[in-house]
């Protein structure tokens, strides 16, 4: 796989010091999600009043794209509304799902710009995809209860 290595440095910086990988106890909600194509697994604690994101923590196992991945997005939408973080997930997903065609919006989703050339390798698109989607799940949850 061949990314920009500036990207490359960013996503190896990640998987190195990942993040707020550490589960903070008492979450609003918990979600585990796994990726079998790949054998990734993250567990993921949401606290929020259901309005903002006060807290993303997380544990995972599994390659560096989708444990890089999770520690950028859980440092992102912190202390972000849940509205803006939705469309912030939706804005990185839009990019992941482009095929390469949308190299993303740095304002809007920061370090997430360097996942952009995984778009051209749909097997790794569930892996970027993981720790987005289970932040996605844990507030739809949040919300709902
Ligand atoms: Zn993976």
């Amino acid at each position: 796989m061949e990314l920009d290595s500036l990207y490359q440095e960013v996503i190896l910086e990640h998987y190195k010091r990942p993040l707020h990988k550490s589960l903070k106890a008492d979450p609003t909600i918990q979600v585990q999600h796994i990726n079998t194509s790949c054998g990734d697994e993250i567990t993921l604690n949401l606290h929020t009043d259901g309005k903002v994101v006060h807290d993303i923590t997380w544990d995972g196992i599994g390659c560096s794209i989708s444990q890089a991945s999770t520690s950028v997005v859980s440092d992102l939408v912190r202390g972000k509304s849940i509205t803006e973080t939705l469309a912030i997930i939706d804005a990185f997903q839009a990019m992941i799902q482009s095929k390469g065609a949308d190299s993303g919006d740095e304002d809007v989703l920061g370090d997430g710009v360097a996942f952009a050339g995984v778009a051209k390798f749909p097997a790794r698109v569930k892996c970027a995809l993981l720790g987005w989607m289970a932040t996605k799940d844990a507030i739809s949850q949040a919300i709902a209860k």
